[in-house]
């Protein structure tokens, strides 16, 4: 796996994917800079080195269309303050203007190109779009985890034009790192625990992820249909009738395999889906008509912290309540805080995937794992053992 590290970028242009997808509020200021802050270390080792910057990203869905609304322009005041440097912005991310800006382009200096999806090219992988993109730079650095699952011109085909002369940037090895640590080195026990209303959406993980961990974690919205599919009764809980074959084949291969799964055995029940429902904790496999789970119980989160405590590796995907009602939210913050524990004893912990972010970052346990991941979508997809397109296009 080649990263920054394998080259010296003295008088080189190179041309970064980063990501700039960053929200904006009426104003066009940016509200949360955490993306452009993850950008900066590959940014800065390249201008250290004596060479300089092209930044390429996407920003919001255009399609296609030269609407000002997503211009990246937007967050160069921010970007330039963020990595000290004063960056230059052009008009196009292709074409004569951008290929002129390049070359006039010095050691030491940062351009950053129009957002890439102002051409329909950019989301098809169109090869011709790629190679117009590859002239803008001699080092092709990949450093955008949350697009590495797309097919995308600048994050996959681009890379091909580049023969030798690409990497990853420090973010995308730190993500590929932490999830090799999870997926094939992490130190034993391994546990993933398992949140997220369906068991839909988590299922390709949970089959991919009994090939690599001892003990499997089930919380959240998934419980119900693993209960009801076990004979219990979960009243009007969330359960997806259609997926209880799945669970108890779930559950009969985890048994093969030898992988110990931990449900919930009680949960707070409420008569509503709201804050402010009547509640009760209740065994988790007799919940009353009428009557939901929204959260983990007492008992359960004794199990899960033993669990918890005893692992060396942690993943985390998903909430274990409904954690933004803040009467349904204990169950998830107990979790943040098992993994805080297990973390300063020394255990690897990798959060990320979908939502579990949103969560961990509204309840402050950013700096309290191991590491967090940037990706939604492609961290998902890394879990599920999908090969990345954008981090394929490296490797090869
Ligand atoms: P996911 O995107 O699949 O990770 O699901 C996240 C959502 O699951 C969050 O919005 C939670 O509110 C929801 N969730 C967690 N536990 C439950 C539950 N017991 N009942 C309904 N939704 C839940």
């Amino acid at each position: 796996m080649k990263t920054l590290e394998d080259f010296n970028f003295e008088n080189k242009k190179a041309l970064i994917r980063v990501d700039f997808n960053v929200p904006l509020d009426a104003e066009f200021n940016v509200t949360d800079t955490t993306r452009i802050e993850a950008a900066k270390p590959s940014i800065i080792k390249v201008l250290e080195d004596g060479g300089s910057a092209v930044l390429m990203s996407h920003l919001g869905r255009p399609k296609g269309e030269r609407n000002p609304d997503f211009s990246l322009e937007h967050i160069c005041k921010t970007a330039s303050e963020i990595l000290g440097v004063q960056i230059k912005f052009v008009s196009d991310c292709v074409g004569e203007i951008a290929e002129t800006a390049v070359a006039n382009l010095q050691a030491g200096e940062v351009l950053l190109l129009e957002n890439l999806r102002f051409h329909t090219a950019e989301v098809s992988g169109d090869s011709g779009f790629a190679e117009q993109l590859s002239k803008l730079g001699d080092i092709y650095i990949n450093d955008a985890f949350g697009t590495a699952h797309r097919a995308h011109a600048s994050t996959t085909v681009v890379a091909k034009f580049f023969e030798e002369n690409k990497c990853f940037g420090h973010l995308l090895a730190q993500e590929i790192e932490s999830i090799g640590k999870v997926m094939e080195t992490g130190e034993k026990p391994v546990l993933a625990i398992l949140g997220g209303a369906k068991v839909s959406s988590k299922i390709t993980i949970i089959e991919n992820i009994l090939d690599k961990v001892d003990h499997l974690i089930i919380g959240g919205g998934m419980t119900y249909t693993f209960i009801k599919a076990q004979g219990g009764q979960v009243g009007n809980s969330i359960c997806e009738d259609d997926k209880m074959d799945l669970a108890l084949n779930i559950l009969r291969k985890a048994e093969d395999k030898g992988v110990q799964i931990h449900l919930p055995v009680d949960v707070i029940a409420a008569d509503d889906f709201s804050n402010d429902a009547n509640t009760q904790v209740v065994d988790v496999d007799k919940i009353m008509n009428g009557w939901q789970g929204l959260d983990a119980g007492p008992k359960t989160l004794e199990n899960f912290k033993e669990v918890v405590l005893k692992s060396k590796t942690i993943l985390w995907n998903g909430p274990i309540g409904v954690f933004e009602m803040a009467n349904f939210a204990k169950g998830t913050i107990s979790i943040g805080n098992f993994i805080d524990e297990a973390t300063l004893n020394g255990a690897f912990s990798l959060v990320g995937g979908g939502d579990s972010v949103a969560a961990v970052k509204q309840f402050g346990f950013e700096d309290k794992v191991s590491y967090v991941s940037t990706g939604g979508g492609a961290m998902l997809e890394s879990l599920e053992g999908k090969t990345l397109p954008g981090i394929a296009a490296i490797v090869k």
